[in-house]
């Protein structure tokens, strides 16, 4: 399989944030977001066997603990990643997988967390998900909206209402996107949309769904990578 970096660090986002966590980015996507903060993905890389991309993960943190797989878009190398989860699995490792959705789900083994990022109008590349992947979400699973203007939130609100998506995952996220040249300050001067005023739409609205701000951006240099 073609791997970006392997690393270990905090969790950032989903209802995990703050755990340690060890990232497997796999190279290459078939979106182009417009806030993509991930773009140094879409090509390189090095090859490495499941069996070496395991190992790496038992290095970083040996015996079990979190793992996300993420990109990139890792199911474009299902044949590969798929097995890697199971192994992860069978290693004891609670696995997290980030997708767009936009690949079928259903070999996703059902242990996994799925933590599912539906596209919205302002990302540029809306309609992407694929809607049947509504059926492979689980209880454990979670569905992220990046948001970066009153359009997104809309589309975004109207998602959750009309799919139930509350009652079908662990958690719904609602979480504002950061400018991809963000460097500097650790706040949120760098978010697109404002998170006071998400906060008051959510409120007003009684949403199901938390709002989530990524903490490794509050945390180091919003520029920094593998962090
Ligand atoms: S799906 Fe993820 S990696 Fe791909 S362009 Fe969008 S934000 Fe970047």
């Amino acid at each position: 399989m073609q791997i970006t970096e392997t690393y270990k660090s905090l969790q950032g986002e989903s209802t995990y944030a703050g755990l340690p966590c060890v990232f497997v980015r796999l190279t290459g996507c078939n979106l182009r977001c417009s806030w993509c903060d991930s773009e140094y993905t879409f090509q390189g890389g090095r090859k490495m066997t499941v069996e070496e991309v395991l190992s790496e993960v038992s290095r970083l943190s040996p015996g079990g603990g979190l793992v996300e797989i993420t990109g990139g878009e890792p199911m474009l190398q299902e044949r590969e990643v798929v097995p890697l989860m199971k192994l992860l699995l069978d290693e004891d490792y609670k696995v997290l997988l980030e997708t767009s959705g936009e690949r079928p789900l259903e070999k996703v083994p059902a242990e996994v967390v799925k933590i599912v990022d539906v596209k919205c109008p302002d990302s540029g590349e809306a309609d992407t998900f694929h809607i049947e992947n509504l059926e492979s979400l689980t209880a454990r699973d979670e569905v992220k909206f990046v948001l970066s203007s009153r359009a997104d939130y809309e589309f975004a609100r109207e998602f959750t209402q009309r799919h139930n998506l509350a009652a079908r995952v662990n958690a719904v996220l609602f979480s504002p996107a950061f400018r991809k040249d963000a460097t500097g300050a650790r706040d949120s001067s760098h978010c697109l949309l404002d998170p006071q005023e998400l906060a008051e739409w959510m409120i007003a609205d009684n949403v199901p769904a938390r709002l989530g701000l990524q903490l490794h951006k509050f945390i180091w240099d919003p520029a920094l990578k593998g962090v």
